[in-house]
């Protein structure tokens, strides 16, 4: 729209292009085409709706959106008070709230109120208003904008239901696979007492045949031990309470060097570490990261002994750690699949494992509100890197 200058007719219809232009000429021109009647055509095409009411609190102007926010005409508004178009519980708590408002006479914002729309539905306004005064300052009431807010509220309101719904199957499935995996230990563990009973009672009097089947019963029942071990841990990281305190992570690492040192040794492995940094986090949840990525970087070696260097690198609001080993890597399209819980790439002969570790590890991540990810060149080595804010996030 061209900007209109003050040579042009007084057409109100346009305003003028950009705020400046409302000083000097253009403001005089609005003016004199009657600032009240542009004024007007604003109240009356915003999406809010404008209004004023009296000392008393009894509308005396209502703009033509309460037709759309509430179904009423202006005119059906117009001598009601607020409160009459508010379920009884609302009215008073308005009522009482009004009450101090006309004693302090003061600006408000964004009071959230509940209404009655004319078909009887709540309409949720959210609610500010500027108090009036005239020449000699005596209080003459309130103008103000209510501007409809149901469906946000609607969406707030659904959004936390569906949180609260979340947590509480989180919940539920977390005490599910604690107590399955729990309970399941006890048989398993008779399972493995009776084959061994059975070997040594009667292996002597067995064939081949018959001992080899109760050694592949044992090894199966040993399987199922780890499987239930480590999905006991997966459980743990969402079950256990929140137990960040400041400590060394380098200190960390070291223990874990120690209870990993036969796989160290019988690797040739030589693990090494820059100085890592002071960290706020679960410690006893970082030792258990620690293990299973240095344990990971160990175990998935080439033809050279494993080589691993960890690292840190800090940032403002947080530390990145970096785990880099010179393994057999993994290929880039299966980085993605690799933090999911039970999925491997290679088979239990070639390496064996559960494909819990590293689901374990960005659940424990993820608890500490960082990120878990890895950069790998298939034959030359991977490195994983995780990121630990400085101030631990709630999961
Ligand atoms: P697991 O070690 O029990 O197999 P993880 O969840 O720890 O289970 O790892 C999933 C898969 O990711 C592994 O089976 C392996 O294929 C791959 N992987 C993990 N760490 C490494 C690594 N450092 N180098 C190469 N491959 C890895």
């Amino acid at each position: 729209m061209p900007a209109r200058t003050a040579d042009e007719p007084n057409d109100c219809s346009r305003p003028p292009n950009t705020w400046h232009q409302q000083s000097g000429a253009a403001a005089q021109s609005i003016q004199n085409c009657g600032g009240e009647q542009y004024f007007r055509r604003l109240v009356e095409i915003t999406s809010d709706w404008i209004w004023a009411v009296d000392a008393d609190g009894v509308y005396t102007y209502a703009s033509p959106k309460v037709k759309d926010l509430l179904g009423y005409e202006p005119e059906e508004i117009v001598g009601k008070k607020p409160f009459d178009l508010m379920p009884p519980d609302e009215a008073q708590r308005v009522a009482a709230l009004f009450r101090d408002l006309t004693r302090t006479q003061e600006p408000f914002l964004r009071l959230e109120n509940t209404n009655l729309h004319k078909d009887g539905r709540r309409v949720v306004l959210e609610t500010s208003g500027m108090p009036v005064f005239d020449a000699d300052g005596t209080f003459l009431g309130y103008q103000g904008v209510d501007r409809d807010i149901t469906k946000p509220k609607q969406d707030e309101a659904e959004l936390k239901r569906t949180m609260a719904n979340l947590e509480q199957s989180n919940q539920d499935l977390q005490q599910f696979a604690y107590s399955a995996s729990h309970d399941l230990q006890e048989p398993l563990r008779m399972l493995s007492s009776y084959l061994q009973l059975l070997d040594q009672r009667y292996g002597e009097g067995l064939d081949e045949q018959a001992r080899d089947l109760i050694s592949l019963c044992m090894r199966s029942a040993r399987w199922m031990q780890r499987l239930i071990e480590d999905l006991l841990a997966y459980a743990h990281v969402g079950s256990r309470g929140k137990q960040f305190e400041p400590f060394d992570s380098g200190a960390v690492v070291d223990q874990v060097l120690g209870d990993l040192q036969a796989a160290i040794q019988s690797n040739h492995a030589e693990v090494t570490h820059d100085d890592l940094p002071n960290i706020t986090a679960d410690p006893v949840l970082m030792a258990h990261l620690f293990q299973n990525l240095i344990g990971n970087a160990i175990k998935f070696h080439g033809d050279q002994p494993s080589r691993v260097q960890i690292s840190a690198t800090e940032s403002a609001d947080e530390w990145v750690f970096a785990v880099r080993d010179n393994g057999i890597g993994i290929d880039p399209k299966n980085i993605d699949r690799i933090f999911v819980i039970f999925e491997r790439l290679h088979s239990r002969e070639e390496y064996p494992g559960t494909g819990l570790g590293l689901a374990i590890c960005k659940r424990i991540v993820q608890r500490h509100g960082g990120r878990i990810w890895c950069e790998s060149t298939p034959g030359t080595g991977t490195t994983f890197f995780f990121s630990i804010p400085k101030q631990p996030v709630s999961p």
